[in-house]
C-alpha cells in the first residue's frame, strides 16, 4: 500500500514529465503567483487516522484531496461520505493497489472502474482524478485515464514527505516547510499501518504554512490557477 518515489522518476516511462506535462496530461504541480498549496492523502480511507486527519484539516480551514483505494472505500463508506461532505476533493488511487506498469490493460481497467464504482456506491459521486499507485505510468496507462475520463496527478518532486517510511515527524515536517512553494502538491498518506507520524507532522506544518499566508486547496481548485496562468501567457505573450 506504499508509494515509491522511484517508481515517479522519469526513467519510468519513455516519454518523460516534460512531455505529459506540456500536453496537460499529468500534473505534478501549478505554478502559480497565488499562496495555495494542495495536499494530497493517499492509500485510505481509514476509520481512526483519516478522521483524525480530517478532525485537523477541519481546525486550520483545509481543504484537500484523498486518493482513495477502493477496497478501503469499500470497508470505510462513511469516512468518504466526510471527506466530500467537508468540502475536500477524492480521487481514484485503484481498487487493490497494484503496479499499473506490472499489469495487464484488462487488468488496469477492472482497477479503474471498480474503484470508479466503489466511490459512486459510497457517495454518489464521480472521481475525475487518478493517481496511480506508486506514481508508476507510461502511454498506456495514460491514454486508459484520458478514455475514462480522469486526469491523472502526482505530486511536485520536492514535496515527496516519505511519510509512508515512518521517517520521524520532524522529517516530515522539515521536508514540506523548507520547500513550500506556491502551487505545490504535497505528498503524504492518511493511512500508513501503525503510524501517527503524518498527523503529528500536520499540527506543525498546518499552522505554520497558514501564518506564512498560504491557503489549503484542493486538486481541482489548484487546477483553476493552472487555467488562469494559461489564459494570462494567451493574452500578454
Ligand atoms: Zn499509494
Amino acid at each position: 500500500m506504499l508509494c515509491s518515489p522511484l517508481d515517479a522518476m522519469p526513467s519510468a516511462t519513455s516519454k518523460g514529465r516534460e512531455y505529459y506535462e506540456q500536453r496537460g496530461d499529468i500534473v505534478w504541480e501549478v505554478p502559480t503567483q497565488n499562496k495555495v498549496i494542495a495536499f494530497t492523502f493517499d492509500d485510505g480511507p481509514d476509520d481512526d487516522s483519516t478522521a483524525n486527519i480530517l478532525d485537523l484539516l477541519k481546525q486550520y480551514d483545509a481543504k484537500a484531496t484523498f486518493f482513495v483505494v477502493g477496497n478501503r472505500v469499500e470497508k470505510y463508506p462513511e469516512i468518504v461520505q466526510r471527506e466530500l461532505k467537508e468540502g475536500h476533493e477524492v480521487g481514484n488511487h485503484s481498487f487493490s493497489h497494484p503496479s499499473f506498469v506490472r499489469i495487464g490493460s484488462n487488468f488496469m481497467v477492472t482497477e479503474l472502474n471498480k474503484t470508479q464504482e466503489a466511490i459512486h456506491t459510497a457517495t454518489g459521486h464521480k472521481s475525475i482524478l487518478f493517481r496511480p499507485p506508486g506514481g508508476s505510468y507510461n502511454e498506456s496507462i495514460v491514454q486508459h485515464c484520458k478514455k475514462s475520463g480522469l486526469l491523472m496527478i502526482l505530486w511536485s518532486w520536492h514535496q515527496d514527505t516519505l511519510d509512508w517510511k515512518k521517517p520521524g515527524v520532524d522529517k516530515i515536517v522539515n521536508k514540506v516547510l523548507k520547500n513550500a512553494h506556491n502551487g505545490d502538491i504535497v505528498l503524504m498518506h492518511d493511512f500508513v499501518s501503525g503510524s501517527t507520524q503524518t498527523y503529528e507532522a500536520l499540527k506543525i506544518i498546518l499552522p505554520e504554512l497558514k501564518q506564512r499566508g498560504y491557503s489549503f486547496v484542493t486538486i481541482s481548485d489548484l487546477l483553476s490557477y493552472r487555467e488562469q496562468a494559461k489564459n494570462y501567457m494567451e493574452v500578454n505573450h
